[in-house]
């Protein structure tokens, strides 16, 4: 048996409308999901009343893209953890390279976010990746080293935290990273987590590859062993998409697809 649940989530960004994503939310609830495999879904904030109404009782958790680095107060256009938390979310995306890029967040901010998250119980889901430029210069690993150190004001790991390791060049772009790349960064990254915070820790921490997950990439992607499920964008948009997910997802880990 695996140590760790699988764990798929559904990144639906700026894409669907409440309506849209409520019932977008009804259909994966009415088909058929494998018992070993959780899932989330992150729609947008004005969705989360209805998404939350929709996914009550199933099992399936809702999750929020974002949340802001203060608890309260004047900061006209933002979210707080304890607003979340009454929405009914239990997980919150942390550091996504959306987020790097085009709001110039970064560790600091994400430290902030984490704290806020944990105050509230929530789960943080910390993405962490390289460009394509970094990765061709060799700095992958010191990019990974510099993003775990938004966790450097935390003695134990916030409560449910999870990675996603997303390689921005693999991002919406259909160039998904190979088995191969993911599990040797995942591994990685677990090396990471049990200098911070003990073997034992590492041992038990999901992190999810997120990067163009598809139905037709994803049974090699699951099939590794380090590889605990998926951040998904594009895919988690369409019903069937996210069924042949959850199924590769619940297939047993080879090694065997590594390319
Ligand atoms: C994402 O939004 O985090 C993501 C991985 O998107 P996509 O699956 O579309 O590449």
């Amino acid at each position: 048996m695996r140590v760790r649940r699988r764990l798929l989530v559904a990144n639906w960004k700026m894409t669907r409308t409440p309506a849209a994503a409520a019932a977008l939310a009804r259909a994966l609830v009415a088909m058929a999901r494998p018992a070993e495999v959780d899932l989330a879904i992150a729609p947008s904030f004005p969705a989360l009343d209805r998404v939350g109404a929709a996914l009550s009782g199933t099992g399936i958790a809702l999750a929020a893209q974002d949340v802001y680095v203060e608890k309260e107060g004047a900061f006209t256009g933002e979210v707080s953890a304890s607003m979340l938390k009454d929405a009914g979310v239990a997980l919150v995306l942390v550091g996504h390279s959306e987020r790097r890029l085009l709001r110039g967040e970064r560790e600091p901010d994400f430290a902030r976010k984490m704290e806020r998250l944990t105050e509230e119980g929530l789960a943080p889901l910390y993405c962490v990746g390289e460009t394509r430029a970094e990765r061709d210069a060799g700095r992958t690993a010191d990019v990974l080293r510099n993003q775990l150190a938004a966790l450097d004001g935390f003695s134990a790991p916030p409560p449910g935290l999870t990675f996603a390791y997303e390689p921005v060049w693999a991002i919406g772009t259909g160039l998904a990273a190979t088995p191969r790349m993911v599990g040797d960064v995942h591994a990685l990254l677990r090396a990471g987590i049990a200098v911070r915070f003990g073997p034992s820790i590492a041992a038990s921490t999901r992190i999810l590859y997120g990067g163009s997950v598809s139905p037709g990439n994803a049974p090699g992607l699951f099939a590794e062993a380090e590889v605990d499920g998926g951040l998904v964008g594009g895919a988690s948009l369409v019903a069937k998409d996210v069924a042949a997910l959850l199924a590769a997802a619940a297939a047993p880990t080879t090694g065997a697809a590594r390319a």
